[in-house]
Order: structure tokens, then C-alpha cells, then sequence
């Protein structure tokens, strides 16, 4: 679905990717690790085009990326996007966030896409949420909305970088538990994180990078119990 090829990114003397190269199939789970700095959030935005990259091909379904225009309004539509900070427009309500895109986007009816909405929040459990501002919810509840509004756009691809580094504890296991659904379901997932029992639960694959470079790419199983190089193991070794 995804194929990065010879992918580089400079910031000035920075050579924050370098020569990436991946791919990420239809229904495939892939948890990206690394150090802070390696490079993680930077191949995610690049992957939506919320970053220019220097040199290199990315496609998605073998569409190269768009440029500019109406071309990454779509893109931005078939690649959902979940970050740290949940990024909900703070002065509509829960289910007018998750109602926008499908209506501006995708040209669907308000009652549509408000029974859409209505049955996305349910699935992440906050359906009793939506009249509400995001302010009025806990960051658990804000992170599953934006969740829920990613998926609103039938996305073919979700993007979550670090979507649970900004709750407090109690809160991780719900927003956790429902990006373990969507693997399950069958969605097509990229995930930076740091929660390493997600990893080894849902991933599929993990890509741990350093220095902008990806070092490593393997089964959770083989990653975690037999890293094959040194920075690896120096990773694991610091946060296992
Ligand atoms: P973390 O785990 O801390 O989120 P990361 O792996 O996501 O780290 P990136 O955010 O991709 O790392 O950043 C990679 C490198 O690029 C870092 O050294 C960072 O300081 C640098 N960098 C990121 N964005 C910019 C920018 N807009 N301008 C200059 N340097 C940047
Ligand atoms: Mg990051």
C-alpha cells in the first residue's frame, strides 16, 4: 500500500532521513521505535506530506504523492492522521469534529455523516461524548475522538504518532485497546510508540530507526528477544 523508496530529509546540516527505504502492505501493522530524534515523526509527516522530503519516492496504492491542491486534501482523507496532541478543533463539538471531513471532504449529507459519527464514537465508546467540546473531555476521550475522526474518512491508512505520550497512566490502556481493535479489524496501521506491550501484541512488523536511518526491520517476536545490532540492543536495554 505504502512504499518508501530512497527517502532523504535535510534540516540544514541534519540528515534526519536518511536513505529510507520500507513498505507497508494493505492491513499490515507497523510500530515504528527509536530514539527520540531518529528520525520517527518525520517519516510519519512525510508519509502524509505534512513534510516535503529532499529526494526519494513515496506511494501510496502507487500514486506518487501530490504536490499541492485538491490532491492533498484526498491524501490527506486516505491517510488519517492521530497525533500526540489530539488536535481537535476546540470550538466544535465532538461530533461536528467528526462530521467535518466526511461533509467537506468526502461530500456526504450531514445526516450521513452524523450516523456515521454516531456509530464511530460508540466503537470508541464515547458516544455519549458527542455533544460536548473537546475541552469538556479527558485526554483519554479527546485522543479517541480524534481516533474516531480519522476513521470517519474511510481512511486506506492511519498514522499514529505517539498517541499516548500525552495521557496520564489510566488513560493509555483506552485509547490502547482501541488502535488494538483497528489491527485486529484489519486496518492499515503506521505507529510510533512507546508502549511496548502494543507492540508486541499488534504489530506485524517493527521498524526501529537511529540517526535517521532505519536499523532494523523485523517481527516483534525476533526484534524483542534477539536484536540484531548493537543500537538496538542498547535501546531495549534502556527501556525494557
Ligand atoms: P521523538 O521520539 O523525540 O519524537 P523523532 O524520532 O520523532 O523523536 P523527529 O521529530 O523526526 O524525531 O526529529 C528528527 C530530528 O530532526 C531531530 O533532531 C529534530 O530536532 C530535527 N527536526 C525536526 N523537525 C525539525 C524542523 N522543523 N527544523 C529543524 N530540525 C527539525
Ligand atoms: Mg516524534
Amino acid at each position: 500500500l505504502v512504499v518508501v523508496e530512497g527517502v532523504n530529509k535535510h534540516y540544514g546540516e541534519l540528515h534526519v532521513l536518511n536513505d529510507i527505504n520500507t513498505q507497508v502492505g494493505r492491513g499490515e501493522v507497523v510500530v515504528v521505535l527509536g530514539p527520540s530524534g531518529s528520525g520517527k515523526s518525520t517519516l510519519c509527516r512525510a508519509i502524509n506530506r505534512l513534510e516535503t522530503i529532499d529526494s526519494g519516492t513515496i506511494t501510496i496504492d502507487g500514486q506518487p504523492l501530490p504536490e499541492e491542491g485538491k490532491g492533498l486534501a484526498k491524501l490527506r482523507a486516505d491517510v488519517g492522521m492521530v497525533f500526540q496532541s489530539f488536535n481537535l478543533f476546540a470550538h466544535k463539538t465532538i461530533l461536528e469534529n467528526v462530521t467535518l471531513g466526511p461533509i467537506k471532504v468526502r461530500g456526504m449529507s450531514r445526516k450521513a455523516a452524523e450516523e456515521k459519527a454516531m456509530a464511530l464514537l460508540d466503537r470508541v465508546g464515547i458516544a455519549n461524548q458527542a455533544k460536548k467540546l473537546p475541552s469538556q473531555l479527558s485526554g483519554g476521550q479527546q485522543q479517541r475522538a480524534a481516533i474516531a475522526r480519522s476513521l470517519a474518512m474511510d481512511p486506506k491508512l492511519i498514522l499514529l504518532d505517539e498517541p499516548t505520550s500525552a495521557l496520564d497512566p489510566e488513560m493509555i490502556n483506552e485509547v490502547l485497546d482501541v488502535m488494538i481493535g483497528l489491527a485486529n479489524e484489519g486496518m492499515t496501521m503506521v505507529a510510533v510508540t512507546h508502549e511496548m506491550g502494543f507492540a508486541r501484541r499488534a504489530a506485524d512488523r517493527i521498524v526501529f530507526m537511529a540517526d535517521g536511518q532505519i536499523v532494523e526491520e523485523a517481527t516483534p517476536e525476533q526484534f524483542f528477544t534477539d536484536p540484531q545490532t548493537s543500537r538496538a540492543k542498547d535501546f531495549l536495554s534502556k527501556i525494557l
